[in-house]
């Protein structure tokens, strides 16, 4: 496939507004406090294993040592900044929650995309995120699941899921489509990953490929229908994209998966052993960082 599907680095409409509230420290003084600011999805790059990041924090510098999270409190919205006390859709205010493009129903069920309809709630915004190329993937993070992303999202979606393998296997040239795509092939394969079992280990590795070719043949009827009715310029399947292989850094897995959430304990702390998905997996447990974008964080080593 297009090598210039990897180029791009994980700046997505939601975490535009993440650099302005950090205040990170330089890597070479790892004791002590090492970040202390509004928390961010972190952001990734698929080298080997994944380097994950946090303003200038290299997280994966923290696995094996002791580490201490504290939730000041404070909640600041990911869109307009406002304080909220409650986070809703990771990280915005309730205003922003009911009135931005990106927290309505369509954006976590494509195929209902009513920008047609003169309804979207931000037309430019829909313009700019929803009406250019999507893809149609399969991934492999604890069994093989459909999905769909912007391009621009390739491969930083298939690593916050935590997948262990990805492949695309269709583009499209609007976010709807890629949801009827994607409708048309959740009849015949998951389209949820089980985080429980992605975060106990690797997946036994698939034929990503194979399940391509299967999927194509079972839903053959409904992806001719479709491009009966869009045009073949705007739903093309793809054939020989290659597999997309992602390794993470994690020493050690735990057997068994207990979360921690900052709503009902300000206080996370564990030797680090891994970072996969969006999670911090501790020795005592796993943490989603993502669902608590907005949170005002603080991360303190506490030995090395
Ligand atoms: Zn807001």
């Amino acid at each position: 496939m297009q090598s210039d599907l990897f180029d791009i680095d994980g700046a997505s409409p939601t975490d535009a507004s993440q650099s302005a509230s950090l205040d990170t420290f330089e890597e070479s003084s790892l004791e002590g406090l090492v970040f202390d600011g509004n928390m961010s999805k972190m952001r990734v790059q698929l080298t080997k294993p994944v380097t994950y990041s946090i303003g200038n924090l290299k997280v994966n510098s923290l696995i094996g040592t002791r580490i201490k999270l504290i939730f000041k409190g404070a909640i600041e919205c990911i869109s307009c900044g406002a304080q909220t006390n409650k986070s809703f859709s990771q990280g915005y205010c309730y205003r922003c929650f009911t009135t931005k493009a990106s927290c309505d129903s369509c954006i976590m069920s494509p195929e209902k995309c009513h920008f047609d309809k003169n309804t979207c709630r931000e037309p430019d915004w829909g313009e700019r995120f929803c009406m250019q190329s999507h893809y149609v993937y399969l991934a492999n993070s604890s069994g093989v699941k459909v999905g769909i992303t912007r391009g621009t999202q390739i491969p930083v979606r298939w690593i916050d899921q935590g997948a262990g393998q990805a492949l695309p296997i269709f583009r499209t040239n609007n976010r709807h489509l890629s949801g009827l795509v994607e409708v048309v092939m959740k009849q015949h394969v998951a389209d949820k990953t089980n985080w429980r079992t992605m975060l106990k280990g690797e997946p036994d590795s698939l034929d990503l490929n194979a399940v391509r070719d299967r999927l194509f043949e079972e839903t053959k009827d409904e992806l001719k229908a479709l491009t009966e009715r869009y045009g073949v310029s705007s739903l093309q399947p793809l054939f020989h994209a290659d597999v997309v292989d992602i390794h993470y850094p994690v020493e050690n897995y735990l057997e068994k998966i207990s979360s921690y959430n900052f709503d009902k304990n300000p206080v996370v702390e564990g030797k680090l052993e891994g970072i996969k998905g969006q999670y911090l997996i501790f020795d005592s447990g796993v943490i989603n960082l993502r669902r608590f974008t907005g949170y005002h964080i603080s991360i303190e080593v506490l030995e090395k």
